[in-house]
């Protein structure tokens, strides 16, 4: 089941999980992703979008300590920080001047000192600073961390974040949906289950999520294909999901790879399989798939582009999760220009678009 034209009647057909299996096992990448660059283009045409965004990290500070995670500091630690609402806010204000980000995509770790007046008056200063910014915050991984510390429901932490101001969630946290690969490497957060309701319980309320998966771990392709299954499960009962972004694991820094259990990256033919399987299973249910180019380079998100993939996620100004872990990108902010290049080189249209994909203008700088 492996010349093109197979790979094509397979997804007319409707792929089952066994099906997306083989299709993932057994062909070459290649293959996959001209059958899922053919989807893509029926479904967005060319058309390649990004957000020009600032990454502020609330904290550094986090005491689940995941063996994939080089960003976090134990309380204490000489690099470990916090940062006030008002720092939060100078950083936005100096990203607009400088850069026009129209996104502040802010995360954190586990801080076990943070009250829930903390962030709503973090969340509520952003927007009062700066009212045209979007918030796209907290991973489901942290609302689910504070719930439990605040002793309320995760419903209840998402309503007073959004009553604060925050407009959607990052979709991080996912990392592989399958307990099995989850005890190993982020033995101390919450379960596939918890993920996925924390992003029901998000749409629900209106708050539209990103949904990421890591790869190029410990993970088989059975837990790629039913990660990807997941999340067109979920989209289909709510639609609130904005783009899948498939994250390349970078190892360099990890316990996961100083204790052995990743040798080094994953070689370009997964990013690339996964790209294309990705379209080949989400169909039209999420229209925009990501090229994350900080973590797989910019050289391999052009490709990716070619193979399923049609969003380039965001100029990410001053991401350190994954820099932190070993990326190879450099420090130097990553302009709108630069990433519509990419685009363009491949002869695609760039286009940046706000946070929920509503309004698109093209970059023809
Ligand atoms: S991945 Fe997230 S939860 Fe895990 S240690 Fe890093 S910051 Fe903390």
């Amino acid at each position: 089941m492996c010349t093109i034209n197979d790979i094509r009647n397979a997804v007319s057909n409707g792929l089952s999980r066994g099906d997306a299996l083989s299709l993932f096992n057994q062909c070459d990448f290649k293959a996959l992703a001209k059958v899922a660059d053919e989807l893509t283009t029926q479904l967005t045409g060319d058309t390649v979008t990004f957000v020009n965004n600032v990454v502020i990290n609330y904290t550094n500070v986090c005491v689940a300590q995941c063996p994939i995670c080089a960003f976090y500091r134990p309380k204490g630690h000489p690099e470990a920080y916090l940062r006030s609402p008002q720092e939060v806010v100078k950083g936005v204000l100096e990203a607009k001047a400088r850069y026009s980000i129209t996104e502040l995509h802010i995360n954190g770790g586990f801080h076990p000192d943070l009250t829930v007046e903390y962030f709503e008056e973090l969340f509520s200063s952003v927007k009062k600073a700066a009212p045209d910014v979007t918030i796209k915050g907290p991973t489901a991984a942290e609302v689910d961390f504070y719930a439990r510390i605040w002793r309320m429901s995760t419903r209840e932490v998402l309503e007073r974040f959004r009553n604060a101001g925050l407009d959607a969630l990052s979709g991080g946290g996912a990392e592989i949906l399958s307990e099995d690969v989850r005890r190993v490497i982020t033995p101390y957060k919450f379960n596939a289950e918890a993920w996925l309701k924390i992003s029901m319980e998000a749409h629900e309320l209106g708050l539209k999520t990103n949904s990421t998966m890591l790869y190029g771990h410990i993970e088989a392709p059975q837990h790629i294909v039913n990660h990807i299954f997941s999340i067109r499960e979920l989209q289909e009962k709510t639609h609130g999901i904005l783009l899948f972004i498939p994250i390349k694991f970078i190892p360099w820094n990890t316990k996961l790879y100083r204790d052995g259990l990743v040798k080094g990256p994953a070689p370009a033919e997964l990013d690339v399989k996964v790209a294309a399987i990705s379209r080949l299973i989400l169909g039209d249910s999420v229209k925009r798939i990501g090229a994350y180019w900080t973590s797989v380079g910019k050289r391999m998100a052009s490709t990716l582009l070619m193979a399923g993939a049609n969003d380039l996620v965001g100029t990410m100004i001053n991401e350190q999760v994954l820099r932190q872990a070993g990326s190879v990108e450099p420090i130097k902010p990553t302009t709108v220009a630069e990433l519509a290049h990419i685009v363009r080189e491949i002869g695609k249209r760039p286009f940046l678009r706000d946070t929920f994909h509503v309004k698109l203008t093209e970059v023809n700088q």
